[in-house]
This record gives structure tokens, C-alpha cells and sequence, in this order.
């Protein structure tokens, strides 16, 4: 007897028939239902008949660029919800830290594995069904435990001193594992979106912070050029 499942519908959005083929190819044999668009034009007609369970955003595209589709996306009520991977190319930093101020889950650069692509399809898809822990929950990873009513973190059970701003940065990060957040995204959700910031003042407090975990600071990943993310996998 086997199982079956219900597999979800992936949109791919992307010209170069190559790695079309190679997306197409993989996501089918894993159970997929794929549909594809070659430009963002198109992918919004399939959108007006059907909705994807997510889309895979190649970035550069003719005609409407993939950050103008991921935006009207965004803003649309009916398509806003739909999770989105953005493809990217590595030297697309600036535009991988707007995608994802602008509600894109993740991103993937090019070249990328099979494997790596399928690994975060399933992350994403699993993240839009599961709550994130709520302000009274008590998070605990491995040796971590962070616990958000007595304002209090444990490594190892030995208590830390975080700053206020530290425990919140932790508590959101924590919160949400596996999510790359850019550093404006860190500070508003802590000051809130007025905060004058700086790239260099969240990496202060992250740097504060980690040394503060010890050894469960490495669950904070860096980020190179986008930002932070909670890693409980390392
Ligand atoms: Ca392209």
C-alpha cells in the first residue's frame, strides 16, 4: 500500500529553455505538477486561470522583469499569499534583498543543484502551513531555549544576558528557522518601521549576540550580501 499524496502545483517562470528543462525535469519526477511560463507576461495569464501552490521567479527576464511580476504579485489580494523562490544569479544581491523585503520566501542562485532547488521548495511549502511560535511559546533548539514571557534565554541551561534588542532579534529569527531575512526586515520587526537603521547597526547587535550564545551562536548564519538566517540544521 502506498501513500499518496496530494502533490502541489509549481509555476516556473523562466526563458532559458536549459534550465526550464532541468526544473521541469526534476520537480515532475518528484511529484510535482509543473506549469511554465517563459515571461513574466505569461506567467501572469496562467495565473488569471489558475493558482500555483508557488512560483520560481527567474529574476532576469524579457519584457517585465521577475522583481516588477513579484511585486504586483505581492500587492495583488488574490495572489499575494503565494509563496515565491526567487532564481537568481550571484551577482544579484541588491535585487535578492528587495525581492525579498518585497514578500518573496527565499531565493536560490544559479547554478544550483537538483537537490538543493527541491530542498527548498519542500521548506517553503512546509513553512506556509505551519504557525510560527507565538509571543507566549517557548522555542527550544538543541542546546537553545529561548523563552519569550520570562524574557529569558538558556544555553545549555545556563541563563544569558541579552540585551532587549538582542532577545527580540533572537525571538524573531528563532522563531522562523530556515528564513533568510534581510536587515531592514530584522529591524522593523523589533523597532518597528520607522527605526532609523544601518546595515552596520544590525550587524553589531549580531555580533553581540552570538557572542553572548557561545557556542549556540552559530545557528545564526550570515547571509553574504542579503542578511541573517536561523539555521537549527548546523
Ligand atoms: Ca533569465
Amino acid at each position: 500500500m502506498g501513500i499518496t499524496m496530494a502533490r502541489e502545483k509549481i509555476l516556473v517562470v523562466e526563458d532559458e529553455d536549459d534550465i526550464l528543462e532541468l526544473i521541469r525535469y526534476n520537480l515532475s519526477r518528484d511529484g510535482y505538477k509543473v506549469r511554465v511560463a517563459e515571461s513574466a507576461e505569461q506567467a501572469l495569464s496562467h495565473l488569471a486561470d489558475e493558482k500555483p501552490d508557488l512560483l520560481l521567479l527567474d529574476l532576469m527576464l524579457p519584457g517585465m522583469d521577475g522583481l516588477d511580476l513579484c511585486r504586483m504579485l505581492k500587492r495583488g489580494a488574490s495572489t499575494q499569499n503565494i509563496p515565491i523562490i526567487m532564481l537568481t544569479a550571484k551577482s544579484e544581491e541588491a535585487d535578492i534583498v528587495t525581492g525579498l523585503e518585497m514578500g518573496s520566501d527565499d531565493y536560490v542562485t544559479k547554478p544550483f543543484s537538483p537537490r538543493v532547488l527541491l530542498a527548498r521548495i519542500k521548506a517553503v511549502l512546509r513553512r506556509k502551513n505551519d504557525e510560527v511560535p507565538s509571543d507566549v511559546d517557548t522555542i527550544s533548539i538543541r542546546n537553545l531555549t529561548i523563552d519569550p514571557v520570562r524574557h529569558e534565554v538558556l544555553v545549555d541551561e545556563t541563563r544569558r544576558d541579552l540585551t532587549a534588542t538582542e532577545f527580540s532579534i533572537l525571538h524573531f529569527l528563532a522563531a522562523r528557522p530556515g528564513w533568510v531575512f534581510t536587515r531592514e526586515q530584522i529591524i522593523s520587526s523589533v523597532k518597528g518601521d520607522d527605526y532609523p537603521v544601518t546595515d552596520r547597526s544590525v550587524d553589531v547587535q549580531i555580533v553581540g549576540l552570538r557572542k553572548k550564545l557561545g557556542n549556540a551562536g552559530k545557528f545564526i548564519e550570515t547571509v553574504r550580501g542579503v542578511g541573517y538566517r536561523f539555521r537549527d540544521d548546523v
